[in-house]
């Protein structure tokens, strides 16, 4: 029971961890490698035209995440200690998730017809979010840092 708690926390936990990392370190000092997600998306704003572009510089936040989730499952596979395999499965979780919301869902890196229709409202407004994010008014204008939780005004229609 325990660990299941264990297990969800670090998902959600990694949500604030992605907001202020988008918000304060990939809008900050890290610019320069989450720059071309933007320049990218910018080429091609119509969701319609969007495909498998190849790698992003941008993508290196990946790796970054998966070191810590990497190492605790590895001490805590060596040690059989569960708490640290439940947290490290939530990070890596929550990594999937993120991929799958955000690469493949939204911007349709790679096409997997199931994912392309058929959403349901969470999910519409999660799309919704996100591209504002991707259509700032100018510079200072950035806004939904999150992915998974966003303002709640994005859920009416
Ligand atoms: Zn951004
Ligand atoms: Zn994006």
């Amino acid at each position: 029971m325990i660990n299941t708690v264990m297990l969800i926390v670090s998902f959600g936990f990694m949500e604030f961890v992605a907001w202020s990392n988008h918000k304060y370190v990939m809008h900050g000092f890290l610019w320069r490698w989450h720059k071309d997600h933007h320049l990218n998306d910018r080429q091609k704003m119509a969701l319609e035209d969007m495909q498998f572009s190849g790698f992003e510089k941008n993508d290196l936040f990946f790796l970054i995440y998966a070191i810590p989730a990497i190492i605790l499952l590895i001490i805590g596979f060596a040690n059989n200690n569960f708490h640290l395999i439940f947290i490290g499965s939530g990070i890596t979780m929550y990594g999937i998730t993120y991929f799958l919301v955000h690469d493949i869902l939204i911007h349709q890196r790679i096409k997997i017809k199931p994912f392309l229709n058929h959403h349901g409202k969470y999910v519409q407004a999660i799309i919704k979010a996100h591209l504002a994010h991707h259509r700032p008014r100018d510079v200072n204008d950035f806004r939904n840092f999150g992915l998974l939780i966003f303002p709640f005004h994005f859920l009416k229609f």
